[in-house]
Order: structure tokens, then C-alpha cells, then sequence
């Protein structure tokens, strides 16, 4: 083989200083694709001895899968030459003698000795970087894995972190519910022991007039009754009944007051004639009434309501009470029942003492008794259950009135 030619191409000392000493591989390769000189380095990257490589073909440093498709490039090449890089933006493997692959950049040039074409080709054995750049890639790889699965953990542990914090405060909303239920149940007792020294002292005091008057009346009524006098025997019996009436009322708002209290009252509803019911109430509280105190009473005789008896007995009773205790004798009390837009709707209107304004905005606060109550008996605790009564059958109670010329109570409650 002729290589004098290509070789005198570095017989210049200074290029031939260059070409031998380049860190890059160099093989200078004839147009028929067969190297005529390769570099010392190029002879190292490929693993031959020095001069081994001339005239090997080129197609010789290339796996096996590659040949083919190079003989097309290198012809390609050779029609229009011009310096460039070879494979750039992909991976070009070369093959070293012993038969171990290894990855390299390549850059082409050539030259034209004595009108051939001499391809050069600058080889970097880029294993090194390669490998470099594959490890970079495989820690970033691990590092976006661990940063997943530290993102996973991170979620996980706030997760538990939300979970232990709900659990927190639902034992804390738990605790302070059972607290607020405590202190309530606390609250109430303390209430109701309040509410039984009241009725120790209102008992001993309301209790003394009413049972002085029947101690009074039993033994006029024996003296009348020697005398044979009929009509003050009357006035005493008349006398008797009406205490042990009081009595029986002010028992029953304890009564009432203390189920009230204690959660205790049923409701218990039923369809009601409203003209059975009126009939049972007049005859109830006519008796009651003071000296030409009369009952008058506006309803449609046909109604029928769906509603608790007892609970509207309580609260017509308290009104009517109250309506004939405030007013002087002779004077009516007006009932009116009405059945309006889904609601049962009653009154009781009286023409007694009415309440002072001041007083009004006070009346259903327990124990409260108007400024103008004077020595009418009473306890300041029946409208306060008539309120509570209105409110348990889901109704409301209101109430106009005029100091001096009446007062008018209304119940209005859903049926
Ligand atoms: P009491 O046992 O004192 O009658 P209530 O709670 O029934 O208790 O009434 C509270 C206060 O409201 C009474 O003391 C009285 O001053 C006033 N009151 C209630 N009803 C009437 C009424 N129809 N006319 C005038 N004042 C009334």
C-alpha cells in the first residue's frame, strides 16, 4: 500500500507534532473507505498496535449492525464533502479491536492529496463522559424517585397529621360538649334547689292566708250553723272552697313548674272537639270566678283541633285565673277560639286592674308579680308556665293591656 503520499502530508515537523500529538484520535481514510494513518491516540482508542490500523477498513471499527448503513454514508459523503459532525444529537458507537463497544463523537473533515479525496475523522473516546452523564441521569432519576416518594411521604405523614388534629378536636369539642352538659346539668340543679327555697318560703307565706281563712270559716261555719243563719254558712263553705282552690293552684304551678324543669312532660295529641273541651273548662273554672264574674265565649261549635288537652286545659286555666283574680267581681272574661291559617289561636280578655307598662316587658319572668298586684295572692310563677306550655306545643304567647282597663292574653300554637 502506497502511504507516502498521505504520510508526506506530515512530514512538516510542526504538523506532524500536531497530528501526533492530539488528544483527539485522527484517521485519515481514502475514498475507498480504508485508513491510511491513524494518530497514536487514535491507534490507543481503538486498541491496535502502532500502524496496526492502516489499511484496515474503516467499516472494521464499527459493530457489526452499523457496517452496512456506513459504506452508504461514507459514498454520501465522499460526493459532497464538507467538514462536519457525525450522528450529532444521537449516541455513534465504535468498535475496539478486542470486540468491546464504546461510545465516541465524531467530527469529519477532509482534504484532497494529489486529487484524492482524503476523509479525516476526529474521534473522541466519550466513555468517560458517558458514563458520567449516565449516572448524572440515573441520580436524577433517583432524585425525582425519592423526591416522589418523599412528596408521598410528606402526604402521608400530613394526612396523619390532619387525622390526629381531627381527632384532637373532636375529643376536645367532645370534652367541652360533656362539659357544657355537666355544668347545664349543674346549672338546672342548682335551679331547681333555688326553685324549692322559693317554694319553701312562698309556700309558708302564700300558705298561711288561705289556711288561716278555712280555719276561720270551719269554725263561723259551726257557729252560723248553731244560729241557723243558711247564707253565712254559705259565704264560709263559698270561702273554704275558693283557699283550698288557691292552694290547689299553687301546688299545681310547683307541680307543673318542676316537670317543666325536668324535661319530663309527654306531649300527647289528639283530635279534640272544641266544643266538648269549652264545655269541660266552663264547668272547671265557673266556680271559681268571683262573686257575677261570668265566662263568655266566641268559638264555631263545629271545630275540631288536633292537639294536647291537657297541656291547653294548663294554660287556660292559669289565664282564667288570672283573668277573674285581677278583675273585680260582676266583670265577663271573653274566651275566644279561632282556627286561623293552620293555627289554633285563643284568648282571654278581661276588664280588670291591666298591667303598668313598666311592669310589661317582666311578666313571664318567673316569680315576677306587677307593681299593681297589691294583696291579690299569687306566686309570679303562672304566666311563666303558661309561656313555657305555649312553647313546648311549638306556639307563642302574647298579651295587650291597659293599666286600669284590661288586659287581652293570646295563645297561638300550630295544629
Ligand atoms: P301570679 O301568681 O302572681 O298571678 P302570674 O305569673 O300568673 O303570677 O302573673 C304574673 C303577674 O302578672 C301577676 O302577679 C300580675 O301582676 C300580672 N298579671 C297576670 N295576669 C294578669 C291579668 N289578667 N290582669 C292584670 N295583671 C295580670
Amino acid at each position: 500500500m502506497d502511504v507516502s503520499a498521505p504520510l508526506s502530508l506530515v512530514t512538516d515537523d510542526a504538523f506532524r507534532e500536531i497530528f501526533q500529538s492530539m488528544s483527539e484520535g485522527i484517521l485519515m481514510v481514502d475514498e475507498s473507505g480504508k485508513i491510511v494513518i491513524a494518530n497514536p491516540i487514535g491507534e490507543q482508542i481503538f486498541g491496535y498496535d502502532k500502524n496496526e490500523l492502516t489499511g484496515v477498513m474503516l467499516e472494521n471499527l464499527l459493530p457489526e449492525r452499523f457496517r452496512g448503513r456506513h459504506v452508504n454514508f461514507r459514498k454520501g459523503f465522499n460526493e459532497h464533502p464538507e467538514p462536519r459532525r457525525m450522528g450529532f444529537g444521537r449516541d455513534l458507537t465504535a468498535l475496539r479491536k478486542n470486540g468491546v463497544e464504546f461510545p465516541v463523537e465524531i467530527s469529519l473533515s477532509y482534504t484532497k492529496v494529489q486529487g484524492k479525496l482524503l476523509v479525516m475523522a476526529f474521534i473522541s473516546d466519550i466513555s468517560q463522559r458517558k458514563k458520567a452523564e449516565d449516572a448524572l441521569k440515573r441520580s436524577e432519576e433517583q432524585l425525582i424517585i425519592y423526591a416522589a416518594e418523599l412528596e408521598k411521604k410528606v402526604q402521608s405523614r400530613t394526612e396523619a397529621l390532619h387525622k390526629t388534629i381531627q381527632k384532637l378536636e373532636n375529643e376536645v369539642t367532645e370534652r367541652k360538649r360533656a362539659e357544657e352538659e355537666a355544668r347545664g346539668a349543674l346549672e338546672k340543679e342548682r335551679e331547681l334547689n333555688e326553685l324549692k327555697t322559693k317554694f319553701v318560703s312562698i309556700a309558708s307565706h302564700e300558705f298561711r292566708t288561705p289556711l288561716s281563712a278555712v280555719l276561720s270559716s270551719a269554725s263561723l261555719i259551726n257557729q252560723y250553723n248553731e244560729r241557723g243563719e243558711k247564707d253565712k254558712v254559705d259565704k264560709h263553705v263559698q270561702r273554704i272552697k275558693s283557699s283550698v282552690n288557691h292552694l290547689t293552684s299553687i301546688l299545681n304551678d310547683f307541680l307543673s313548674l318542676g316537670k317543666l324543669e325536668e324535661g319530663v312532660i309527654d306531649i300527647n295529641k289528639d283530635s279534640l272537639k272544641l266544643r266538648d273541651f269549652i264545655d269541660s273548662i266552663r264547668e272547671e273554672m265557673s266556680p271559681l270566678l268571683k262573686q257575677g264574674q261570668q265566662l263568655a265565649v266566641e268559638f264555631d261549635s263545629e271545630t275540631e283541633i288536633y292537639s294536647d288537652a291537657r297541656i291547653l286545659r294548663n294554660i287556660l286555666f292559669n289565664l282564667i285565673s288570672n283573668a277573674s283574680k285581677y278583675s273585680p267581681e260582676q266583670k265577663t272574661i271573653l274566651l275566644k277560639f279561632e282556627k286561623r291559617n293552620g293555627a289554633f289561636i285563643l284568648s282571654v280578655q278581661d276588664e280588670g286592674i291591666g298591667i303598668p307598662e313598666e311592669d310589661q316587658k317582666h311578666l313571664f319572668d318567673r316569680f315576677f308579680r306587677a307593681s299593681n298586684s297589691g294583696n291579690v295572692q299569687g306566686t309570679g310563677l303562672g304566666l311563666n308556665i303558661v309561656k313555657r306550655y305555649a312553647e313546648l306545643l311549638g306556639g307563642i304567647i302574647t298579651f295587650q293591656s291597659n293599666s286600669g282597663k284590661g288586659s287581652i292574653f293570646t295563645v297561638t300554637v300550630p295544629i
